[in-house]
This record gives structure tokens, sequence and C-alpha cells, in this order.
């Protein structure tokens, strides 16, 4: 198994939840692409922590969502460590970065025995703490779309205490047109369903909407794109209270969107 920055790996070999044949630390590599900043699109490396994000003046202006995600994430040793990469492969039911790259519809550089391909990472998610990969392969890079300058950005989380695991989170993108109606609008919910989901029906009820009259999302709106998923109940929080988290953490994405977007 790679380890990278060891944040989940090393919790979980501790708890004895696994035992691999072999661990390959990735830190030695050198040929990790860093943060790449193109026309349209942000590459980040195998090898770029969560901090990185954060003081990443490029990444806070042009990818404010992964921007604003990655601030949630545990605490700053947690950060300092963690790559966003690690926390794709970890694939975490709350986690925020792989929230980020549903919304964003981000795709994955692989490499290993059969070459180099490249995955969205709706096909990459197969199942939570599963990724699509083949025995041997590796994630080398994530490659985040970039939206136009003017779009607003909006994260929301409710957790039990600041930086724990979100009980809900919720990611938007919004771009308005000169008459500030809602032209393009991009909503993803994080934490509870076992993945991070589109909320595609929810969407088209946004679309064209006037920013300035939104009105606010109710749980009826949202149950469309929730139905036929199963909403996670635990320890932390029971199905019903997750149920209840979904629209409010949306529409609080989506304001923040709406009053960031030019
Ligand atoms: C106290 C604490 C608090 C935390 N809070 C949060 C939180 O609020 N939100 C959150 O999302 N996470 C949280 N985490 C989890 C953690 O941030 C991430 O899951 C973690 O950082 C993943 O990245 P990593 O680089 O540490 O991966 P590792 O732990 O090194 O690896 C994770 C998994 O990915 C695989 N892997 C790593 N890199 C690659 C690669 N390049 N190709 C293929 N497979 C790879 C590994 O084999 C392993 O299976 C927390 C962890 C701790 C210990």
């Amino acid at each position: 198994m790679p380890l990278a920055g060891g944040q989940s790996l090393m919790p979980t070999l501790i708890a004895r939840a696994i035992a691999p044949g072999a661990i390959v630390d990735l830190n030695r590599i050198q040929d990790f692409p860093d943060v790449e900043l193109e026309p349209g699109r942000l590459r980040t490396g195998a090898l770029v922590r969560m901090q990185q994000v954060i003081d990443h003046p490029d990444i806070a202006q042009n990818l404010p969502l992964l921007h604003q995600a990655v601030s949630h994430i545990g605490h700053r040793a947690i950060r300092n460590r963690g790559t966003l990469v690690g926390s794709l492969c970890q694939l975490d039911p709350w986690a925020e970065v792989p929230l980020v790259a549903c919304a964003l519809e981000a795709s994955l550089l692989i490499t290993g025995p059969s070459g180099p391909r490249q995955a969205r990472f709706s096909e990459f998610a197969a199942a939570p703490n599963r990724p699509l990969l083949a025995p041997g392969e590796l994630v080398v890079a994530a490659d985040w779309p970039l939206w136009r300058p003017e779009h607003g950005a909006g994260f929301s989380e409710v957790a039990r205490r600041p930086n724990d695991p979100a009980l809900a989170c919720a990611a938007a993108l919004i771009l308005l047109d000169e008459n500030r109606h809602i032209q393009r609008v991009v909503l993803a919910i994080g934490g509870v369903c076992p993945l991070p989901i589109r909320c595609h029906q929810l969407e088209a009820l946004l679309v064209g909407k006037s920013a300035d009259d939104l009105r606010a999302i109710t749980t009826d709106m949202i149950e469309a794109d929730l139905s036929g998923h199963v909403i996670r109940d635990d320890a932390l929080a029971d199905a019903a209270y997750r149920r209840h988290l979904a629209p409010i953490v949306a529409a609080r994405a989506v304001e923040q969107a709406v009053s960031r977007a030019r």
C-alpha cells in the first residue's frame, strides 16, 4: 500500500484493521507534479499537502472552493502531512476533498503496470474507502477544473466540534448572468450518504432563478436527490438528523456562493 501523509493509513495500521504485505513510502519520490496552474485547470501532485492548498495564493484566488473546504480538515498538524490525493484515495464518507472533487468533476492521473490512464472522480469513487484502482496502480496527480473568475464558491459544514468529521457538508459553485440570475450552478453534499452526491435535480430548480430572490432550500427540494441513496446512520448522528441537515448545509453553501459571485 502506498503511504503518502499517513494521516489515515497510520491510524488504520495501529488499529490492526489492515495488514498489508508491503508499504511503499511515496515521500522520497521526486517526480510527482507540484501545484501547477494552467488555463482551465489546476493540477496537484500526489504529495501536495492540504496545508499547501491553504497557503498557496494561486489556489485561494483560482479555486476558492478547494481552499475553503480544506480549512475544515482536522487541524494544522494533520494538514501539514495529509495530502489531497491521499484523501481522495481514502474516500471517507465525511471527507471534504472528495466532496470538492465530486462538485468540480475532478479527474485523476493514474499510473501502474498497464501504463498511465485518467479517471473521472465519479468513476474512481467506486465505494466508500474503495477507490477503483487495480493492484499496483498509483495516483500521480489530481486535476481540478477551474471556473470563470467571476464565479462564486460556497462551502458549509456541520460537525459536532470544529474540525471533527462532518455530519453533513455542502459545496456550491455559481455563475450569475448580467441580470443576477443563476446561469450555472453545481451543488454537492457530503457526509450524508456513503459517498458525496451531486444534487442534479436541485441544480435544475435553481437555474434561472434571481440571486436576489432565492427561496429557501427545503427538505422537499432535496428529497429527489437523496432518494435511492443510503443515508448514514451511526453513533455520531442518526439518518433522520443527517436528512434534516442536508438542506441546511445546501442552503448555506448556495447563499455563500451567490454572495461571492460577481
Ligand atoms: C486527528 C485526525 C483528524 C482528521 N480530520 C479529518 C477531517 O476533518 N476531514 C477529512 O477529510 N479527513 C480527516 N482526517 C483524515 C486525513 O486528513 C486524511 O484521510 C488523510 O490526510 C489522507 O491523506 P494522507 O496523505 O495522509 O494519506 P495516507 O494516510 O498516507 O493514505 C490514505 C490511503 O490512500 C492510499 N494512498 C495515498 N496516496 C496514494 C496514491 N498516490 N495512490 C494510491 N493510493 C494512495 C493509501 O495507501 C491509503 O490507503 C483526519 C485524520 C486524523 C488523524
